[in-house]
C-alpha cells in the first residue's frame, strides 16, 4: 500500500516527513507519495510559488528511496480536490491518504466529502496545536464514526487514529520567521533551508 501525504508543503519541514517516515514505518507502507497542492482550495494563506514549493519538496525527500512526489495536481488545470485526484490514481496499487488532524477535522467541507470518506482509507496523526484525535469526532458525520479506530490490526476499519510523537513545526511559522528573521534552521532538513537562504537571504 502506498501512503498519500498531500499538501501545499510551502515550504516543507520536518514535521511532513517525521508524519511520512511514522505513518510508513507503523502501518508498514511501500511508499509515500508527496502530492503537491497546485492551489489549496480550502485556505487563502499566500502561499509560496510552485517552482520554489516543487524545489524544495525535491531535495527533502532525494535522499530516501521510500519518498517520491507527484506532480499531477500541480498539473492539472484550476482548483485541485482531493476527489478527482482519487478517481485519477493508477489501479495497480492500493492507497491509504495520510493527514494530520487539524486536516481531517475539515473533510466534511471537501467536495464529495462523502464519496471520500467512503472511498479513502484514512491515517490521521496527531498534531500538537490543533484538534485532539479524541474530539475529532464531533466533526465528522454519524455514520462514519463506527469506521474509526485507533487499533492498527483492525482491517475491517477505514480510517486510523495514530497518536504520534508531536513535532511542533507549521510551514506558516517558517514563511512567518522568513519575514520577521526569526531561526527557523533545523525546522528542515539543511538543503531546503539553504534553499531559502539562497533566495530569501536569512541568516540563522
Ligand atoms: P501551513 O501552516 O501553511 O498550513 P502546514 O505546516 O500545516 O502548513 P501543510 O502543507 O498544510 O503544512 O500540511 C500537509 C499535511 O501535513 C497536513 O495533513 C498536515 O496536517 C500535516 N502536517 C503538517 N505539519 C505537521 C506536523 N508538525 N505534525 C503532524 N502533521 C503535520
Ligand atoms: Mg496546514
Amino acid at each position: 500500500m502506498i501512503g498519500i501525504l498531500g499538501g501545499a508543503f510551502s515550504p516543507i519541514h520536518n514535521g511532513h516527513l517525521f508524519l511520512a517516515e511514522y505513518v510508513m514505518h507503523t502501518m508498514g507502507l511501500e511508499k509515500i507519495m508527496f502530492l503537491p497542492s497546485k492551489k489549496p482550495a480550502h485556505k487563502n494563506v499566500s502561499i509560496m510559488d510552485e517552482a520554489d514549493r516543487l524545489a524544495m519538496l525535491k531535495l527533502a525527500v532525494q535522499d530516501n528511496p521510500d519518498f517520491f512526489i507527484s506532480t499531477m495536481e500541480m498539473e492539472r488545470d484550476g482548483f485541485t480536490y482531493t476527489a478527482d485526484t482519487i478517481r485519477t490514481l493508477p489501479d495497480t496499487h492500493h492507497y491509504c491518504f495520510i493527514t494530520g488532524a487539524d486536516i481531517f477535522a475539515t473533510i466534511t467541507r471537501w467536495q464529495e466529502s462523502d464519496y471520500l470518506l467512503r472511498t479513502i482509507k484514512f491515517v490521521v496523526a496527531s498534531r500538537p496545536g490543533t484538534i485532539k484525535l479524541a474530539n475529532l469526532q464531533d466533526h465528522l458525520p454519524t455514520w462514519y464514526l463506527p469506521h474509526i479506530t485507533y487499533d492498527l490490526a483492525d482491517t475491517t476499519k477505514s480510517c486510523y487514529l495514530l497518536p504520534m510523537p508531536e513535532l511542533e513545526i507549521s510551514s506558516t511559522y517558517i514563511r512567518n520567521a522568513l519575514k520577521d528573521n526569526r531561526p527557523l534552521r533545523y525546522l528542515m532538513p539543511e538543503s531546503v533551508f539553504f534553499y531559502l537562504q539562497s533566495k530569501y537571504g536569512i541568516v540563522s
